[in-house]
């Protein structure tokens, strides 16, 4: 490998989740090459998208909180984020829909959410502030404690100061105790606290710091790209290629050989080899460990605990509904139950409850006219020999299309007209993600923060990660700022420096 000065340093990013192309912008805005290799066509990852027949799904997030944070990566990159995409708050935010055939409406403007709760509880309007306020100190207290902070060990976390910030954050507690404080109808207490799911928790296992959930869809808001949220890794690919970032597609990184303390070569689906500066995985963190460099030691790997998955049911329909909002989510009778056989037991529930959205109420783009896509997500476990997917999936997709059959759609096995379907096994070989676990390594109290796997590694020094794995956590504004925290790391730590006029500059891949 040639001698280089420190402004044409390469980086090696594998994998263009979000993540990833947040990381290769923020490595390119400071002056690195970077080179980003993706196994799959497209980039986006979890957040990607299945096109057929004139109707476009999103296969993961349909749900974008805090957009300030690639607001301000936008602004970063000397860009506005409204040049590349058009965002916009969702009004009301989501339905939630009961066993009994009740549901209540969750509304971010204050009057219409007064009336639904006061509907559903007298009172519960007055305490619903109070949860708020609450819910407003959670908030400060992770993101000055938990989220936007590098840790290197338990040192950097522990002091007086943190103490007293996990206190005003309710850690000792969980979700639905804390919920229960305010609320006493059983609906209500389901409402505000099964967002847990959004990072694969149970709300009864959940810390009441995941009562900031809540709080910031009712409170900065539910937000939408027009086109679905595939839309969000397209903006950040033509960002990072304005910025000079090279892409390789349909390429999988196949191991990273060691020498010495440095990962010295990466191996390509291709057979080929390629020497490496500076690696950085946004493939998901185990799976790195697991088998791209096994040489290397994930501090206690075999205790680790994974986040629950999803059984996904994407239909074009020829038809709308009426009684469906854009976001929808139905419980089943057996709240608590579900979770325990979900996390607990890991088996399939036996009272399903799960989440529709219907993204074509608000973008008539994403299905041909006259029709509606429809997105299915069902909470099951993440991958046990329990379940065998080949037998399960079938019946698991009746008894969901039975049930919204029942409730709110009608004869809608007839107005399908395009399927697709992921399970567990389908998170696992299509994004390389340990035991198909949707939202990567949970986020309990004791896998967050200083005590979460770190976004470098501990022998090889120029191996760094970023995304759901690492810190500092899962979903699109978490995954967006690993992105950051790896890149400002790298850029310290490898001495990349903005070159003073753009130089010849060799790509490695
Ligand atoms: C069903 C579902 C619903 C969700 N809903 C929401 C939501 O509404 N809102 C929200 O904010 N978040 C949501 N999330 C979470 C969110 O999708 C993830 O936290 C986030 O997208 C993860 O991004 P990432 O960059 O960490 O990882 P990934 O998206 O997994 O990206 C990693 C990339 O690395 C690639 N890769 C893996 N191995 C290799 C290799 N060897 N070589 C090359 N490339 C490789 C993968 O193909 C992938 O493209 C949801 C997730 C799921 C699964």
């Amino acid at each position: 490998m040639k001698s280089k000065s420190s402004s044409s340093r390469h980086v090696l990013v594998i994998g263009a989740g979000i993540a990833g192309l947040c990381a290769a912008i923020r490595l390119a805005i400071s002056g690195a090459q970077v080179t980003v290799v993706e196994k799959n066509s497209e980039p986006g990852g979890r957040c990607g998208r299945i096109a057929a027949d004139g109707f476009h799904f999103d296969i993961g997030p349909t749900i974008l909180l805090v957009p300030a944070v690639l607001e301000e990566l936008f602004r970063d990159a000397g860009r506005e984020m409204r040049d590349y995409l058009t965002v916009h708050p969702l009004s009301p935010n989501y339905r939630v829909h009961f066993e009994d055939g009740t549901h209540v409406t969750l509304w971010r403007e204050r009057e219409q959410l007064r009336e639904e709760l006061e509907r559903i509880e007298p009172g519960s309007y007055q305490r619903f502030l109070a949860f708020n306020q609450g819910a407003s100190q959670m908030m400060d207290a992770a993101m000055s404690r938990f989220v936007v902070q590098h840790f290197d060990s338990v040192r950097d976390f522990a002091s007086l100061a943190t103490l007293r910030d996990l206190v005003r954050a309710r850690a000792y507690t969980t979700v639905s105790r804390n919920v229960a404080r305010y609320f006493t109808d059983p609906r209500l207490r389901m409402a505000f606290s099964y967002q847990t799911m959004y990072l694969g928790l149970s709300p009864y296992f959940a810390p009441g710091i995941y009562g900031l959930l809540p709080y910031t869809e009712l409170n900065d808001g539910v937000f939408y790209v027009q086109g679905g949220l595939y839309e969000i890794p397209r903006a950040l690919e033509k960002l990072a290629r304005e910025l000079g970032v090279t892409f390789r597609y349909e390429t999988a990184v196949t191991r990273l050989r060691p020498k010495g303390t440095r990962v010295d070569e990466a191996v390509l689906s291709d057979g080929s080899a390629v020497r490496v500066d500076v690696v950085l995985a946004n493939a998901d963190l185990p799976w790195v460990y697991d088998h791209l460099l096994p040489e290397a030691k994930l501090a206690r790997r075999e205790s680790l605990r994974f986040t629950s998955s999803g059984f996904m049911l994407y239909l074009g329909l020829n038809t709308q509904y009426e009684t469906l909002l854009h976001h929808n989510t139905f419980f089943g009778a057996n709240f608590r139950a579900s979770f325990q056989e979900i996390f607990n037991d890991k088996v399939l529930p036996k009272d399903l409850h799960y989440y529709v959205a219907t993204p074509s109420v608000s973008d008539p783009s994403v299905a041909p006219p006259g029709g509606s896509s429809m997105y299915i997500l069902v909470p099951v476990p993440h991958q046990t020999h329990k379940i065998d997917w080949a037998r399960a999936a079938a019946p698991l997709r009746e008894r969901v299309l039975s049930a919204l059959e029942q409730s709110v759609a009608p004869r809608l096995r007839e107005h399908i007209v395009t399927e697709r379907s992921i399970d567990p096994n389908g998170w696992a070989s299509r994004f390389n993600l340990t035991h198909g676990s949707a939202f990567g390594l949970s986020l309990t109290l004791d896998q967050v923060g200083p005590f979460r796997p770190k976004n470098r590694d501990e022998t090889f020094g120029n191996l760094y990660f970023c995304g759901a794995s690492t810190q500092p956590g899962t979903g699109i504004p978490l995954v967006a700022l690993s992105g950051r925290l790896a890149a400002e790391r790298i850029v310290q730590e490898q001495g990349i420096v903005r070159p003073v006029a753009s130089a010849t500059q060799s790509i490695h891949v």
